[in-house]
């Protein structure tokens, strides 16, 4: 099976363009910039989408390519190539068989936040376990058509870990820089596992951000933060896919967390460019969920004021992958709100963690980051604004396995936070405490009443 080659790049145009308005520069796709040279604004991976395949036409080639032997067809993300047509020659992507992930009806969780029913995009089903890696395929594979012979990134976390894997597959050198000691097991397991060179640095996250971004102006390292609008694009194709998945019908809303906002950014892309070529019926809403303890974003949403964010000094949340105080995206993310006329709800540590239970009660693991979308959903209900016989799409950010001390800790009643000297103790409502008892078959029985 062939696909339609022309239909990628030689139709449309592609440019990156400043998101500031009054500056709005543009510059060469084959520039390798991370922020506006005039105005040091984001920048956005920009086509003119003057097509003259209809929507359709699109859908059926999407379609198409699941069956197809080519592995770019195959990929969840590449399959939906005409709207990221960045890439001219399509034999430089990268893939890991990335996105193709499923969309699960839950219905304790919709009984839990009052919804008639409400359906979960799991990109923890991801190859590396999150949806960092839709972003990577496209963030990879634009180092490779720069020429880039290694990339880097300062994380904790996800981003290391699917970075690392990516880089590997185009054999490129990776550099994942981390703050010294602050390092979940899970994830810096899989950088090393995957050739990354891990450099601990004695010193902040911020600092590790710092060090690596003037590493990037200075040296070949190509930089794959998610200020690189590059990877944005990939992630994009999760509403895409969603919306394939949903037999091309809008839901009412798609839910997902809010940490640096990246994904928020990519989602209100995907909804603003489906719309320019009418593969949207009508326009979803989008509701991103912070945690209370890092909720810069939240705060911006309710304030009079939205021209300046202020950053929190310190981030708390035991959801460490939206543990971010001072979220590099956030205009890309209000602008996503104003789009689709969106909201931002913020939940506590208990809420998040009750509401992961309540999501496994469903046979579906995730992280504590993707399970504030269970618990913002529930105070939407709550609050009225979304409706119980709305149709939801929440998206599960990443895998149960990326953080099992969490889970033990919850339903072992040992989960706490401490921060700034006060400690919160989560009070494990759902929790599914192991049984212990001695090695004799008549203990178990009376233990179980069998
Ligand atoms: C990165 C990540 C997030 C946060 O996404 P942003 O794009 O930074 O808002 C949430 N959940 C998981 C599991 C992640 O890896
Ligand atoms: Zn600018």
């Amino acid at each position: 099976m062939s696909t339609n080659e022309t239909s990628a790049h030689d139709k449309f145009s592609s440019f990156l363009r400043c998101i500031e308005e009054g500056c709005e520069a543009q510059y060469s796709i084959d520039q390798r910039l991370y922020s506006c040279p005039e105005c040091g604004g984001l920048l956005d991976v920009a086509y003119d989408f003057e097509s003259s395949v209809s929507a359709d036409e699109l859908k059926a080639l999407f379609k198409s390519r699941k069956t197809s032997d080519l592995d770019i067809d195959r990929s969840g993300v590449w399959r939906f190539r005409e709207l990221l047509p960045f890439v001219a020659d399509t034999s430089q992507a990268i893939t890991l068989a990335e996105g193709n992930t499923p969309i699960y009806a839950a219905p304790r969780s919709a009984d839990y936040a009052g919804l008639a029913s409400l359906r979960f995009k799991h990109q923890g089903m991801n190859p590396t376990g999150s949806f960092k890696d839709d972003g990577m395929a496209t963030g990879v594979t634009q180092a490779r058509v720069l020429r880039a012979t290694a990339v880097a990134c300062a994380s904790t976390g996800n981003t290391s870990a699917s970075m690392a894997a990516y880089a590997a597959r185009a054999r490129m050198r990776a550099f994942v820089f981390v703050p010294a000691g602050q390092v979940a097991f899970g994830k810096l397991a899989q950088a090393l596992e995957y050739g990354a060179s891990v450099i601990e640095i004695e010193g902040s996250f911020d600092d590790a951000m710092r060090i690596v971004r003037e590493l990037a102006e200075e040296t070949d390292l190509y930089l794959l933060n998610s200020i690189n609008p590059f990877r944005l694009e990939g992630q994009k194709t999760i509403v895409i896919e969603m919306m394939e998945q949903l037999g091309w019908r809008a839901p009412d809303w798609i839910v997902v967390p809010g940490g640096n906002l990246g994904n928020s950014s990519a989602f209100g892309k995907a909804l603003h460019e489906m719309a320019r070529l009418n593969l949207l019926d009508l326009r979803p809403r989008l509701a991103i969920i912070q945690a209370s303890g890092a909720a810069p974003f939240y705060e911006l949403f309710v304030s009079t004021d939205r021209t300046a964010l202020k950053p929190y000094a310190s981030a708390a949340t035991l959801a460490t992958a939206i543990r971010i105080g001072n979220p590099i995206s956030w205009k890309k993310a209000l602008r996503a709100i104003d789009w689709t006329r969106g909201i931002v709800e913020r939940v506590t540590e208990q809420e998040i963690a009750d509401a992961k239970a309540v999501i496994g009660s469903d046979g579906i693991g995730c992280e504590p980051a993707s399970a504030a979308t269970l618990a913002g959903i529930r105070r939407l209900v709550a609050a009225g604004e979304i409706r119980s016989d709305d149709t939801v799409v929440a998206v599960l950010t990443g895998n149960l396995l990326k953080d099992p001390d969490y889970t033990i800790g919850y339903h072992t009643g040992s989960l706490t936070l401490d921060e700034g000297g006060t400690r919160t103790v989560i009070e494990a409502s759902f929790a599914n405490r192991p049984l212990r008892v001695a090695a004799s078959k008549d203990a178990i029985k009376r233990l179980l009443n069998l």
